[in-house]
């Protein structure tokens, strides 16, 4: 899935914030794991049924690194946890709770140190809320239970704590994670929706075996009315049985008095009814009004990660892989698809047709099976045996050619780059009018957002690059994710990391003309800065909740995940990287997997004779959060590269003791550009030292930026390093340069260079030219700017303003207004331009203001050109007459790459009445469809006008908009980042601190709570630290 709003990365934060979105085999050892944890219920006798189906990965023990001193037998059993990311985690949790690294640690509250005074009251508080303890503790007749007190003592043993059924019945499991006794071989199902009603009526079959002896069968169903139930044992006649329903974790349960034996065959069969839902995920409806105002409804789906359910009663986790076969009635007018080729259309006796689909070919996961109905067009060819199909409303038809075309390359790019052809016969692309991620790779049917997936013929090429990036990230997923697919959601970064990185590489393939370089290396400084948190956490995290489940579709499963694979494919030799991948796909292919599996087919795949175990490598990068902080130090000759945690933390008494294995690589200035010219240092340990000639006059680390870490390179080497780009620019590489910008402003933030130490660097940045550097520079800047306009500081913004101006006054003089062809000038253009225009550099206001004149008075037949467009409308919107002109045209335009921009322009409106509006028009899905919430709210946040009423906002409304976007889910991630990642002062601290701590179970346990006070903490300490700074320096 691609959960990111890609048209709003552009506005950063800071730091900057992402805004915007089988293995069947039982084996005896898994079955020893089942728990004995005394906080778990237990069962009459333990059988292999009371454990939850993990199908392999527990034969892993991978030690674990990190600031935890445990012992070695310990750290084994903790790391090993950590990759198995389930409830056999509960023991160890139960036993050491404060070990584990996984737990929310509570927030420093500020930057300094205690006072003396302050340690007194503390201690003192503590002893008065020690004595308190002890006396409730030993108040007769008051027990601490997990329940809370009070609980009335007894002697009679705790009863295993079943929840109830609705019925009232016990329920037979308490866990989140299904039992692995039943593995569900295939499923059929019928779908009846109807359109008017918006309801639907389902009939599924459900073929299993059973593994273990149990007397339960335990799936997932959501939302469905369950109406009638049947089970048939192997030959035996079918009966009806009872289902029971524990709503609270989304299961259904069948009991059984006689055991069910291992190798025996069931079938179930149920029959149910629900709503079409009315959010974005399970079977969903969704409606477009086309040309003639004619308003047409369909029905959807989005499952991943947890609505499958919500659709058909299922085993509802990504390793019960079965294969499905499914039929959709629909009325005449209608067509329907799903993930296989239709079969045959049949007329029912009520006159509507059923249509159905081949038995999928292929095992698959429960999140992948889609479906739609709806009155869709498209367009097809034939690639390699497949037939690709692009389809959308019928009016936006002409806006699906871009992406047939990039489908139809890059299917056949990766036929041959995993030498492996495609598993299905057709692959459809479909865009939906409401879909809230940015697209879903389901098998042989990936949705899309309408501005994900269709171009207009004369669209941008920053607005193909945004539609290639899709395309090409859901096509990876078709065999990273669907052939092969992680275990559990603990190892996300397996499908997510992995398409995200192969999009990018496929695209710099081919695509050169996209100029995705930099579209990479800017998401990568933005890992960097999301990983740099405490709040942050390892890429294989443990996930035993649903909301945990969600939140793991974040910044470090996509982009950490994909640029820790960028490093160890630039640190392999040759076509070690695509030759492990080749054998990992090929040994896996229909099966779950867990790291250790990609790493260990990567290890085998080596082409020298020296051995390096990847996974030696990797698991200091997957299996603790954060990345490594290089500082180099040199006398003469001897360099010494010492490492540390990169982490930063309002208060200086977190202490990180984690070391990473670093594939370090460094270029001189005897030869900095090519390839060749890089040479590699492993450093494993806390510091290491190399031998460099006397004369090498400066040292560049970390070429092209393709390593996850910064470098310090200590005021001399700084020094050296400005001297060197003052001289000339080309010394290093447009990459190397960006770099450098990149890590002298983090190493700001870290307290670690001074402000002026930053705009010495910046000096040079009056004769860059290239993308990267200028928009990294501008990015920074710009952050910084936002952030003293937040917090008021106008004179300081005045001069701040003043110096970015002034800082690429000449660069943004140079810029052109008409069509321009290439997709990094154009990145280049609208950065720049944006930025002068939002800090009223007069020629740029003056030029949008006659480029929008022009496209009125030509009666909007002169296109403004693509990456322009959010500038000029937005400069547009500034007066009354032009923001109710954008308001007409945005009601009117039925192209959504460019209504997204006048959208964009519409919401950074600085007239509070208009705030308002937008505001609640976006939640209420009035004028403006509720899927645009996140991108308003981003956009309102940047002003100065709106960033207090979208604070208020949400805190008014979270109930509504919970319900419309799950908590813990990308939406909400993204509202909370950009409302508050811009306060700095403890007043903000103490009202987002005491709000999200009032919601409780609805949504204070989120991560991006905890990443949303820190920042504000971070913000506080460097505005602290700085301000003195910019008064003198500015
Ligand atoms: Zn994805």
């Amino acid at each position: 899935m691609d959960p990111f709003d890609s048209n709003n990365t552009e506005r950063a934060n800071l730091p900057r914030n992402m805004i915007e979105n089988s293995m069947f085999e039982e084996e005896p050892d898994v079955v020893d794991l089942a728990k004995d944890s005394a906080a778990f219920p237990t069962f009459p006798a333990l059988d292999p049924d009371e454990v939850v189906y993990e199908p392999r990965s527990s034969r892993l023990l991978v030690r674990g690194l990190g600031e935890n001193e445990l012992d070695e037998e310990e750290e084994d059993y903790e790391s090993s946890a950590r990759l198995l990311g389930m409830s056999f985690m509960n023991r160890s949790s139960a036993h050491r709770p404060s070990s584990s690294p996984y737990t929310r640690q509570a927030p420093p509250r500020s930057c300094s140190r205690p006072s003396a005074r302050t340690m007194v009251v503390c201690v003192l508080f503590l002893v008065i809320v020690a004595s308190m303890t002890m006396v409730l503790y030993f108040l007769p007749g008051c027990t601490f239970t997990r329940t809370g007190c009070p609980k009335s003592n007894s002697t009679t043993p705790i009863d295993p704590a079943y929840p109830n059924s609705t019925n009232g019945e016990l329920f037979p499991w308490t866990e989140l994670r299904l039992p692995a006794s039943i593995r569900p071989l295939h499923y059929d199902l019928t779908l009846n929706p109807d359109l008017k009603t918006m309801t639907f009526t389902g009939h599924t079959v459900i073929s299993m075996s059973v593994q273990h002896n149990t007397k339960r069968i335990v799936l997932h169903s959501a939302e469905l009315n369950i109406t009638k139930a049947t089970f048939q044992l192997d030959d035996g006649k079918p009966s009806d049985v009872t289902v029971l329903e524990y709503k609270p974790r989304q299961q259904i349960a069948v009991k059984f008095t006689e055991e069910l034996k291992a190798g025996q065959h069931l079938v179930l069969t149920l029959d149910y009814s629900a709503n079409l839902s009315h959010n974005y995920d399970g079977f969903y409806n969704s409606s477009h009004t086309d040309k003639n105002g004619v308003k047409s409804v369909l029905a959807a789906t989005q499952f991943e990660p947890l609505a499958a359910r919500k659709a058909f009663p299922c085993f509802d986790e990504p390793a019960f892989k079965a294969t499905f076969l499914v039929k959709i009635s629909r009325e005449s007018g209608y067509m329907t698809l799903s993930n296989m080729p239709k079969a045959k259309t049949t007329e029912l006796p009520s006159g509507l047709l059923l249509d159905e689909f081949e038995k999928s070919s292929v095992n698959m996961s429960t999140y992948l099976v889609a479906f739609i109905v709806a009155n869709f067009t498209s367009i097809s060819e034939n690639v390699s045996d497949t037939l690709v199909s692009v389809y959308s409303v019928p009016d936006k038809k002409e806006h699906t050619r871009f992406a047939l075309k990039t489908a139809s390359k890059l299917l056949q790019f990766y036929n041959n780059f995993f030498d492996k052809t495609y598993s299905l016969k057709k692959l459809d692309l479909v865009a939906i009018p409401d879909f809230l991620a940015g697209a879903m790779e389901n098998w042989g049917l990936i949705t899309f957002r309408e501005t994900s997936l269709l171009v207009g013929n004369n669209s941008s090429r920053l607005e193909q690059q945004l539609v290639a990036s899709v395309i090409a990230h859901e096509l990876a997923h078709q065999w990273f994710g669907n052939l092969v697919t992680m275990s559990w959601w603990n190892d996300l970064w397996l499908n997510e990391g992995f398409a995200t990185y192969m999009q990018y590489m496929s695209l710099q393939r081919e695509f050169p003309e996209l100029d995705t370089d930099n579209l990479f290396l800017a998401m990568r400084f933005r890992a960097l800065a999301k990983d740099a948190l405490n709040s942050s956490h390892p890429v294989i995290v443990k996930v035993d909740t649903a909301e945990q489940v969600l939140e793991m579709f974040d910044s470090v499963s996509y982009e950490k995940g994909a640029s820790i694979l960028l490093m160890l494919n630039a640190s392999l030799p040759g076509e070690q990287f695509r030759k492990g991948i080749i054998e990992y796909l090929r040994k896996f292919s229909g099966l779950n997997t867990v790291t250790e599996d990609l790493w260990n087919s990567l290890t085998q795949a080596e082409v020298t004779p020296q051995h390096q175990s990847v996974s030696e490598m990797m698991k200091s990068w997957m299996l603790q959060k954060g990345f490594p902080l290089i500082t180099v130090s040199r006398s003469k000759g001897q360099v010494t590269l010492t490492q540390e945690h990169f982490l930063l933390t309002a208060d200086n008494t977190t202490r990180s003791s984690s070391l990473w294995h670093i594939p370090v690589t460094y270029v001189n200035d005897s030869c900095s550009l090519e390839p060749e010219c890089k040479q590699l240092f492993t450093l494993k340990t806390a510091s290491g030292t190399l031998k460099l000639p006397d004369n090498v006059k400066w040292l560049k680390l970390n070429y092209r930026n393709t390593g996850f870490y910064i470098v310090h390179y200590g005021d001399e080497g700084w020094k050296a390093l400005i001297d060197a780009l003052n001289q000339n620019i080309s010394v290093l590489t447009h990459e190397d340069r960006a770099s450098l910008i990149h890590n002298m402003f983090a190493l700001s933030r870290l307290g670690r260079v001074t402000f002026r130490q930053v705009l010495s660097l910046l000096n040079y940045i009056s004769n860059e030219t290239d993308t990267a550097p200028v928009t990294e520079a501008l990015s920074q800047l710009t952050t910084i700017y936002k952030l003293l306009d937040k917090r008021q500081e106008l004179g300081l913004v005045a001069r701040m303003k003043a110096y970015i101006l002034n800082r690429f006054d000449s660069l943004i003089c140079k810029q052109t207004w008409g069509e321009e062809l290439s997709a990094s000038k154009q990145k280049l253009r609208s950065a720049l331009l944006e930025s002068a225009c939002s800090l009223d550099h007069p020629y740029c206001v003056q030029n949008a203001t006659e480029l929008y004149k022009q496209y009125l008075e030509s009666n909007r037949t002169k296109q403004i050109p693509g990456d322009l467009q959010r500038l000029v409308f937005t400069v547009a919107a500034r007066s009354d007459e032009g923001w109710v002109q954008v308001l007409q045209m945005y009601a009117h335009a039925t192209y959504d790459a460019e209504k997204r921009k006048m959208l964009q322009a519409l919401a950074s409106t600085q007239d509070t009445r208009r705030i308002v509006w937008i505001l609640k028009a976006v939640l209420n899905g009035e004028t403006v469809q509720t899927q645009e919430l996140p991108l308003v709210f981003s956009t309102v946040s940047n002003g100065f006008a709106g960033h207090l009423f979208t604070w208020n906002f949400i805190q008014e409304n979270w109930n509504r908009l919970i319900e419309k976007f799950p908590v813990g889910s990308s939406a909400i991630q993204s509202i909370i980042t950009s409302t508050t990642s811009q306060f700095s002062t403890q007043a903000h601290l103490d009202q987002v601190q005491g709000f999200f701590t009032s919601l409780k179970e609805r949504g204070s346990q989120m991560r991006v709570v905890q990443e949303a006070l820190e920042t504000i903490r971070l913000n506080q300490c460097w505005m602290d630290r700085n301000l003195p700074a910019f008064r003198q320096w500015l």
